[in-house]
């Protein structure tokens, strides 16, 4: 089940409290979007009630924006939001300030302040999940020309030879060390006629999954080692490219393929020293992310802690950002959470009507 996280982030960076709302594929936009501020709405009432000053709401979508950084312009898994005006619909209705993100920037801002890019001037980011993505950081500022689909950091090509991206190119990182990526090689090792456990394993209908592959090399499996080793080289094939180009000066790399264990990381250092010709390796450090899949949560708050809008009328009341997360594929047990506090939405939706009611007076 997919579906988004909306969490209450303070100015420490620190998540005080999460829901989940569900997400509804192929809906009209309003059917979409219910759930959400829904679970927008029962958490502005717990902020309240614990006594935060809400200072401004975090939306982070897995597409990209239209140039006014206030519309998604293509989320692939939500296509009824494309151009859809979110954020001007989210502050008629909270009036609250609101900024919408990327999920892969507002991860790399996260990381800069509260995780493993702290004090880094340069920061390169790649999480690798079902699809790569990467953003680029430099003095604590997103580089705007890493933004778009083509020539972004995720569609340099890294082989000549790789096969077709859906970006039309050929080689991109994307179609080498994606979670897809992965899958091909066990198919491909299954068609040689490898001996593997990873056979028994997918026969037994089990998934396949970063953890799986994970399991299965740390037993010294040869075609789960194989596919950790072939990623890396390709890993640090690429981690080379960027680095000529970009300068980094800390790659963070993030993603459920990161998972499970060091493996893949090992084989990335390992790759890299073999590139030493080229000193890369010695001159950077690539290191995990720091605030896993909470990094795109705590960032998205780093805009409203920085400018520090709507400053409380009261100081000594916890400032705090309720921010919401797109999409969210990880499983937990805490799914539900919602329809237990669900009742309180009515009055919820009370005090909306009356906020937004004074609001209008002020700005009419
Ligand atoms: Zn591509």
């Amino acid at each position: 089940m997919s579906r988004a996280t909306i969490a209450l982030v303070d100015r420490h960076g620190r998540v005080h409290h999460r829901l989940y709302a569900k997400t509804l594929w192929g809906r009209p936009v309003a059917a979409t979007l219910e759930p959400y501020l829904r679970a927008i709405e029962i958490m502005l009432a717990y902020a309240s009630a614990e006594g935060f000053h809400v200072c401004g709401l975090g939306v982070s979508v897995p597409g990209s924006l239209d140039s006014s950084l206030r519309r998604p312009l293509l989320v692939p898994t939500l296509p009824a939001l494309n151009g859809f005006p979110l954020c001007d619909l989210l502050e008629a209705r909270y009036c609250l300030p609101t900024q919408l993100h990327v999920d892969v920037d507002a991860a790399v801002v996260g990381e800069y302040r509260f995780g493993a890019g702290k004090g880094f001037r340069r920061l390169l980011f790649l999480s690798v999940n079902a699809v790569v993505g990467a953003a680029f950081l430099v003095d604590g500022k997103l580089e705007p020309s890493a933004q778009q689909y083509v020539g972004h950091v995720c569609h340099i090509t890294v082989s000549a030879n790789g096969s077709r991206c859906s970006c039309g190119k050929r080689g991109c990182i994307n179609t080498l060390v994606s979670i897809d990526a992965m899958q091909k090689m066990v198919q491909r090792a299954l068609r040689r006629g490898e001996e593997t456990s990873l056979s028994q394993r997918l026969s037994n209908r089990e998934y396949f999954s970063p953890r799986l592959l994970a399991e299965e090399a740390l037993q010294g499996d040869s075609v789960a080692l194989q596919v950790y080793s072939e990623l890396g080289r390709w890993l640090a094939a690429a981690t080379a490219r960027y680095i000529s180009i970009f300068d980094p000066n800390i790659f963070i790399l993030a993603g459920s393929v990161l998972d499970p264990s060091d493996l893949l990381l090992t084989q990335l250092r390992t790759a890299l020293i073999a590139h030493s010709s080229t000193q890369v390796g010695t001159t950077i450090e690539v290191v995990p992310a720091l605030l896993a899949s909470d990094a795109a949560l705590i960032g998205m708050a780093v805009p409203f802690l920085a400018s520090d809008v709507r400053r409380s009328a009261r100081p000594t009341v916890p400032l705090a950002d309720v921010v919401h997360a797109e999409q969210d594929d990880q499983p937990r047990q805490a799914g539900d959470v919602l329809d237990d506090v669900y009742p309180v939405q009515a009055d919820v939706v009370n005090q909306q009507t009356h906020r937004r009611k004074s609001y209008q007076r002020r700005i009419g």
